[in-house]
């Protein structure tokens, strides 16, 4: 399949955007690079094609010319884990769109009415919809930008284009090693990837979350019929829920250090980290009271389980405890030491911590729902790494508007959706605040244009 390129002169330049003026782009190529293309189209840079678009309102020459790259062939928000009845962890109102314009058309509200869901919606009385759901809601606003995104495309290298002062113009934007086009500004919304701890590798039976519903699409019948799954945040405990109520012949065992499943908190002081105003406050905080926030907060989010879900789990665990057959085994204060392939299976060695006793499970498949880890933004960089200026962790200094700081004769925007927690806070891989940041970067762009 040939790759859509994103070239202003194709047919995929999108309908109701302006060309850039003629010459405006480095000389040297002939080519009018784009004002900006967005690396990864999830919700962060869906929600930025939004409000690039709704700062055009539809008037000839003012919307800013965009295209964006997605690996996956078709839009997709972490799909193996829209798990039956597993419900979103923040508001419908902390949509794509309306923290930034309560009016927009891509608002949640919007999507109901389109699909003709909107009354009933407000009869259930949540504001948490399922995941399922709001995954339809992101697909529903993704395909009106069909024309600008780039799917089945993996963005592999970033590099500089000299206008004739030697001053960086324009980045081109490469995927495997063919050009896919040129821009003023990058925006890299790259998101989370799936982490094994050290020494695990995937395998036909042994997954990360994130693969779930992938991977259990494929499983041949249970022979052991029993699962493992190691970890106690929110992920795990829902692979454990959905596990034992797929699989009612299987015996669901939870491995994990803690002494118990810790609920999230989210009481309303403590999310009001999530505000766009907190992004102000951590922002300018000294570097020590960020670390303290970061560590007073994280039970908002990391290594957590919403109470319901716990409480739920718990309830089926007794039950079964009555009924004398339990399913749903609870191997806390314990640690996966290591595993290994059996027929059919894979045979999982679980350390009790508090008594040092090993014992082994024969499994159909050992789930690790171990976390994420953002991106080394550099690795796309390329090029560009040596006009950015690092701090001491290695990573790029970022400004509040989400441009990394360069030297000047980069003259390109490079934005950083995601992988700025040190610097913008807890929400930063989160979706609480897609909405208000995309119009910020948006508006970095613009003035650096005028400017
Ligand atoms: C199961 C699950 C449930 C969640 N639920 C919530 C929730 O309820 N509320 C909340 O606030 N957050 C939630 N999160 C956090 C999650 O990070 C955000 O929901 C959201 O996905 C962030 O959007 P994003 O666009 O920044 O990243 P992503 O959604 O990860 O999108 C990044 C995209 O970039 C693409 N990409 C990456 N590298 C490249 C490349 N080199 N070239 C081309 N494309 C690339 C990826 O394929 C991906 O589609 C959840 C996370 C998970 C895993």
């Amino acid at each position: 399949m040939s790759r859509p390129r994103m070239d202003p002169r194709s047919d995929r330049w999108p309908e109701n955007a302006t060309r850039p003026p003629a010459g405006s782009g480095p000389r040297d190529h002939g080519k009018d690079p784009l004002d900006v293309i967005g690396i990864g189209f999830g919700p962060s840079n869906l929600a930025l094609a939004i409000a690039l678009r709704e700062h055009g309102g539809g008037v000839p020459g003012r919307e800013p010319t965009s295209a964006f790259a997605e690996q996956q062939q078709t839009f997709g928000w972490h799909r193996g884990m829209l798990l039956d009845g597993a419900t979103m962890q923040v508001s419908f109102l902390k949509d794509l769109a309306t923290l930034r314009n309560p009016t927009s058309a891509f608002s949640f509200l919007n999507y109901l009415h389109a699909r003709g869901r909107l009354v009933d919606f407000i009869n259930h009385k949540t504001l948490f919809p399922t995941r399922v759901e709001f995954h339809d809601y992101l697909t529903w606003a993704a395909e009106r930008f069909t024309a600008q995104v780039a799917y089945g495309t993996r963005v592999t290298d970033l590099r500089p284009v000299k206008g004739d002062g030697g001053d960086v113009v324009a980045v081109e934007v490469i995927a495997d090693g063919e050009l896919l086009g040129r821009a003023r500004n990058i925006v890299l919304g790259l998101g989370l990837r799936p982490y094994l701890p050290e020494g695990v590798h995937a395998s036909e039976r042994v997954w990360h979350n994130g693969d779930l519903l992938t991977r259990l699409r494929t499983l041949p019948v249970l022979t052991h019929r029993r699962f493992a799954v190691v970890g106690a945040g929110q992920s795990a405990a829902e692979v454990v829920d959905h596990l034992h109520r797929a699989y009612p012949d299987a015996e669901v065992c939870a491995v994990f250090s803690r002494y118990g499943y810790s609920p999230a908190d989210d009481s309303a002081f403590a999310n009001r980290i999530f505000d766009p105003s907190a992004v102000d406050d951590f922002y300018t905080a000294p570097d020590e009271v960020k670390a303290s926030l970061l560590s007073y907060h994280g039970n908002t989010n990391y290594s957590v389980v919403d109470i319901d879900l716990i409480d739920e789990l718990y309830r089926r665990s007794y039950q079964e405890n009555v009924a004398g057959a339990q399913r749903l085994r609870i191997l806390n204060t314990s640690r996966v030491e290591g595993f290994d392939r059996v027929p059919d299976g894979v045979r999982v060695r679980v350390d009790r911590l508090t008594t040092g006793e090993r014992v082994a499970l024969e499994c159909d498949a050992l789930i690790f729902a171990t976390g994420y880890r953002p991106p080394d933004p550099l690795d796309v960089l390329g090029e560009l790494t040596a006009f950015c200026h690092i701090d001491e962790r290695g990573l790029p200094k970022v400004g509040r508007d989400y441009r990394i700081v360069t030297d000047p004769a980069l003259k390109c925007g490079i934005y950083l959706q995601g992988g700025t927690e040190h610097t913008h806070g807890l929400s930063s891989s989160l979706l609480s605040n897609a909405a208000v940041r995309a119009g910020e970067i948006v508006r970095s762009i613009l003035a650096h244009r005028a400017g």
